[in-house]
């Protein structure tokens, strides 16, 4: 195992928020990490080897997004009204059935805020007479915080919908909820160890921000998902897992089966 690799692998078993820099000399603590070769070890590298860096900007002067796609006149699928669903690039999880992988890989196109009010303004009299709007997905949606800062005030009327993991720094979240109108959240499960086998990652801030969520914004503006991961988990786990959602007070959760593709 090369030095970056074991590095890679332990600041993902340490949990390093995307983005934070390591300088090598300690920051991560010792532990016992999976190996190179393991599938875990493989699935994480591959990830941070695809990985779209956070907040990266194409000429450093204006905040911009990595955009991979637009899908327009959605209905029902991304929250009320007619949406276009926005993908973007870059995700901190490696999930092993991610339907998303060939995407991800690709090059993104960077726009800046102006440009996606360009290419997605043709909607506009629909998103207002319906209540709609953007949904961002991708990806991990909530790792271009400085663009939707930067966007938001552009288009004021339209609904934000945010698809998440959750695992993100709660400062970030915090920023994202004064942004987002609504939140689709892909919650996987919330055993820890399914949770670890199932992304390669371990769930680190999730508790703390579904808490924050639960807390802070109307049930009726959460809609959370919680799979059937074949191999991974069980009927039991994913009824465990609703029921601790339950619990903290959200109310919109869906449990449906993940269905495998082949890539
Ligand atoms: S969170 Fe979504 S986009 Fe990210 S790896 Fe998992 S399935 Fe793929």
């Amino acid at each position: 195992m090369s030095g970056m690799e074991e590095r890679i692998l332990r600041c993902a078993a340490e949990q390093v928020p995307q983005g934070a820099q390591n300088d090598g000399k300690g920051i991560c603590r010792d532990g016992t990490l999976p190996s190179a070769t393991s599938p875990q070890g493989e699935r994480i590298l591959r990830c941070a080897a695809e990985q779209v860096p956070q907040g990266a900007r194409n000429d450093g002067k204006a905040p911009c997004y990595p955009l991979l796609g637009l899908s327009r006149h959605r209905m029902e699928v991304d929250g009320e009204g007619v949406t276009t669903l926005v993908a973007g690039a870059g995700c901190p999880l490696c999930c092993a059935y991610c339907i998303n992988k060939k995407v991800l890989r690709q090059a993104p196109t960077w726009v800046t805020a102006e440009e996606l009010l360009e290419k997605t303004r043709i909607d506009d009299l629909y998103f207002r007479a319906t209540g709609g709007g953007l949904c961002f997905g991708g990806g991990e949606s909530l790792l271009h915080l400085d663009f939707y800062e930067a966007f938001r005030p552009l288009c004021p009327d339209w609904r934000f919908t945010a698809e998440t993991c959750l695992n993100l720094p709660p400062r970030d979240l915090i920023r994202a909820a004064a942004v987002f109108d609504a939140f689709i959240i892909d919650v996987k499960s919330l055993d820890p160890a399914v949770y670890r086998r199932y992304t390669g990652r371990e769930q680190g801030p999730l508790w703390e921000n579904l808490r924050y969520l639960a807390e802070h914004f109307d049930p009726v503006r959460l809609h959370l998902r919680v799979p059937l991961i074949p191999g991974y988990n069980d009927e039991a786990d994913q009824a465990k897992t609703e029921a601790a959602l339950r619990e903290l007070g959200f109310t919109q959760i869906e449990r449906f089966p993940y269905v495998v593709r082949e890539e």
